[in-house]
């Protein structure tokens, strides 16, 4: 049986167009509908009874199933099951009891970061809008108060920008652009493209380290996007949308956490309007580099690097360790299970 045309994660101009010759008002009810989370056109009862039957007998409201949800300290991490696999979502608590949805873009990811479970599993295929904002649908039955989104699941998001921007334009209706992240390890084409054609969400560049060869090695993605191209980019979004730009680094035990390290951070951040957003690595089994598993930096070495950086005035916040009892840790998603 072929699958009917999913509407989640349609942006309303293009859900009129589907829609036509329905009135655009009538367009703008079922968007209403969808944003609220209802997952059947019965549920729509300001549409009149046969324009609902005609709906159902075309289109479907979701084509994602929930699998379970697994609730850990201050993190719960979603399984939802899509064609060809599960992706993993995350809601994330801070201390002050804001909810973010970590959101994945991609069934596995093909960027092969050495420190990151999703990058083991290689890619599959992208997400499209329907399956990237259902998954924010289904979150929402858990915790109905999330405050921000950010793309930084499974996958490049970057790699998908087509399906991304639907998706965030359908959900930035009830949401404002500046709490959604998207996250990339450093694609600035990508990063180029989001400057030049938006939408105008806040950027994050997991840049781990700026020692060209160690970062070569940790992340294959910048022997095409070296740090000199990559700072080309981040300066470039900079002058076009004027926001200030998360660096992320995931901090790997003796790896890229000393004083070398942190110098060569700071010069690369130079110039530009950052904060740091430093993340102990949380453990993956099976992850070796240079032949030795790869280790959790000591709390000395997570406050001595951020001391350096704060020296060479770089603001910096340690990321508290969430989501782990989960598995739903940054870097940590990915189920090779199918459904
Ligand atoms: S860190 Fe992100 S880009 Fe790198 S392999 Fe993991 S999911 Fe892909």
């Amino acid at each position: 049986m072929t699958q009917k045309f999913c509407l989640c994660g349609i942006p309303p101009r293009e859900l009129e167009s589907i829609l036509f010759p329905m009135p655009r008002y009538r367009a703008e009810q079922v968007f209403a509908w969808i944003n609220k989370g209802v997952d059947s056109f019965d549920a729509m009862n300001n549409l009149p009874l046969a324009q609902r039957r005609e709906l159902d007998g075309r289109f479907c409201l979701r084509k994602t199933t929930f699998i379970k949800i697994l609730d850990g300290p201050g993190a719960a991490k979603l399984q939802i099951g899509v064609s060809g696999g599960l992706v993993e979502a995350v809601v994330l608590t801070d201390g002050a009891g804001r909810r973010t949805a970590c959101l994945s873009t991609q069934l596995g990811c093909a960027m092969g970061c050495v420190f990151c479970k999703t990058g083991l599993m290689g890619f599959t295929r992208n997400l499209d809008s329907a399956e990237i904002t259902e998954q924010f649908y289904h979150i929402r039955r858990f915790y109905p108060d999330i405050s921000n989104i950010v793309f930084m699941g499974m996958g490049e998001p970057l790699l998908n920008l087509c399906e991304l921007r639907r998706s965030i334009a359908a959900l930035c209706r009830t949401m404002s652009p500046r709490r959604v992240t998207v996250s990339t390890c450093g694609l600035a084409d990508g990063i180029e493209s989001l400057a030049d054609e938006g939408p105008a969400v806040r950027l994050a560049v997991s840049l781990t380290t700026a020692r060209e060869e160690l970062r070569q090695r940790l992340m294959p993605v910048s022997r095409a996007n070296p740090l000199l191209r990559l700072k080309e980019a981040l300066l470039y979004h900079e002058a076009r949308v004027g926001r200030r730009i998360t660096l992320e680094a995931v901090l790997l035990g003796g790896i890229n956490s000393n004083a070398e390290d942190a110098r060569a951070m700071a010069a690369f951040a130079r110039g530009l309007n950052v904060v740091v957003n430093l993340i102990p690595w949380n453990p993956v089994e099976g992850v070796f580099f240079d032949g030795a598993p790869l280790k959790e930096p000591s709390p000395v070495e997570i406050r001595r690097f951020s001391a350096e950086l704060e020296k060479r005035g770089l603001k910096t916040v340690i990321r508290r360790r969430k989501g782990r009892g989960v598995s739903g840790a940054c870097g940590q998603l990915g189920s090779r299970q199918r459904v």
